[in-house]
């Protein structure tokens, strides 16, 4: 929600406008959209096709270069979120209106199904309840299956009980990503990359967002941005969709109060892909039971027949607004990592061999709550 500040942020207020107005040129806009990563990418799509003037601001060369091609590429079923939470409520019908989406514009995708496994005693009760969960939450079809019958669905698997799920999928978040751009541009949204928000303020009722082109910035690299930007957008609406700098960037907004903005925690996940996968060792999506910050290191196919294993869990701090905002972060993934994937994998795939792992690639999970915190719901602000 956008909500004035009162009190000493006014004096700051004043003068990060005037000093804004008095180098920039000012410009007047219908919607501004800040970022092309996915979600930022549907509203634009969305907005222009209700007949709205859409502007997408986008800090690197192109769209989806963020956590939107970074992750497992799993379309959800929604087992996991507390009932009637966001989480849950827009997983499954996001789910519903994905699979519709890709049906109808032929964006490749497959209702693969997965199997959630426990491999320990002290697993099963686990599994029970997510089912239970996602039987609230709405997710449909779901059943338990016991070891025998879930190793006979896959040879390579080892558990004790299985929960199958066959709504879940896969889909090439590429072709996705392509498709919304496109269908965006053509009800006139006009993309702006190599652009970047730096901050702005709220004057009366508008928000003033401050923009500079990426490749002016922090040309020293001493994580500082110019003190003025060069053009000042005034949009009737603005839509802060820049992902894992969302937060970092509001509170470049002068004039928000301080209290609506959510902290920002970081939790790197990182991938293997299996060596020499002619014969893929499953046809479905293996998951063992969550961990604290992510779903567990799981089994993904991907539409190329490709088998990747991951995310782990790593937290991380010490994120600042420039490696944020022109994703400057260390997306490594180092070869030691994979003594760690064997022992966990090897508890639902104990016929994986060794040297089998080849490093494939990280993302960055945005998280409004810290390590050992319960996880926190969706946020979505509105002014
Ligand atoms: C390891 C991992 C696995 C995941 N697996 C799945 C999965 O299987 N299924 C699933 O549904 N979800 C998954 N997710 C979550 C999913 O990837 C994200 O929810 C989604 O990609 C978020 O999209 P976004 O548009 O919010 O962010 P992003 O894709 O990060 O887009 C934000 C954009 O904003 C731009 N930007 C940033 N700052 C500025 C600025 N100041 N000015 C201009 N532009 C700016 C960035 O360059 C970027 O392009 C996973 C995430 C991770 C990290």
């Amino acid at each position: 929600m956008l909500r004035r500040s009162t009190g000493g942020a006014r004096g700051a207020l004043k003068a990060a406008g005037k000093l804004a107005r008095s180098f920039a040129t000012v410009e007047k806009a219908d919607c501004v959209v800040i970022g092309a990563g996915v979600v930022g990418l549907a509203v634009a799509q969305r907005l222009a096709l209700c007949g709205r003037d859409v502007l997408v601001l986008e800090s690197a060369p192109t769209f989806g270069t963020g956590t939107s091609s970074r992750n497992s590429e799993v379309i959800h079923a929604g087992i996991y979120y507390p009932p009637d939470s966001l989480k849950a409520a827009f997983c499954v019908r996001g789910r519903e209106l994905l699979y519709e989406y890709c049906s109808e514009r032929g964006i490749p995708h497959w209702q693969i199904g997965k199997l959630i496994v426990a491999t320990g005693p002290s697993e099963v009760p686990k599994l029970s309840s997510l089912m239970d969960r996602g039987a609230r939450n709405g997710v449909d079809d779901l059943r338990m299956m016991d070891g025998p019958e879930a190793m006979r669905m896959e040879p390579e698997l080892q558990c004790l009980k299985a929960l199958f799920s066959p709504v879940s999928g896969i889909v090439d978040s590429h072709s996705l990503m392509l498709s919304l751009v496109g269908e965006a541009e053509n009800h006139r949204a006009t993309f702006s990359y190599n652009t970047t928000v730096v901050g702005g303020h709220l004057e009366g009722n508008s928000m003033h967002l401050h923009v500079c082109e990426t490749k002016n910035l922090d040309e020293n690299g001493n994580g500082q941005f110019p003190l003025q930007p060069e053009l000042v957008l005034v949009p009737k609406v603005v839509v802060n969709s820049a992902g894992l700098s969302a937060p970092l960037l509001a509170k470049r907004f002068h004039g928000l109060n301080d209290q609506v903005i959510p902290p920002a925690y970081f939790a790197r996940g990182h991938y293997f892909t299996l060596a020499n996968t002619k014969n893929p060792p499953f046809r479905h999506l293996i998951y063992p039971i969550p961990e604290d910050g992510g779903l567990g290191v799981h089994v993904t196919l991907d539409l190329n027949g490709q088998v990747k294993f991951g995310p782990d869990v790593e937290w991380i701090d010490g994120v600042d607004n420039v490696s944020s905002f022109l994703n400057r972060f260390d997306y490594s993934v180092s070869a030691s990592h994979a003594e760690r994937f064997y022992p966990a994998i090897r508890k639902y795939y104990p016929n994986l061999k060794d040297g089998s792992l080849e490093p494939g690639y990280s993302g960055i999970r945005p998280k409004l709550s810290a390590l050992q915190q319960l996880a926190s719901d969706f946020v979505v602000q509105v002014a």
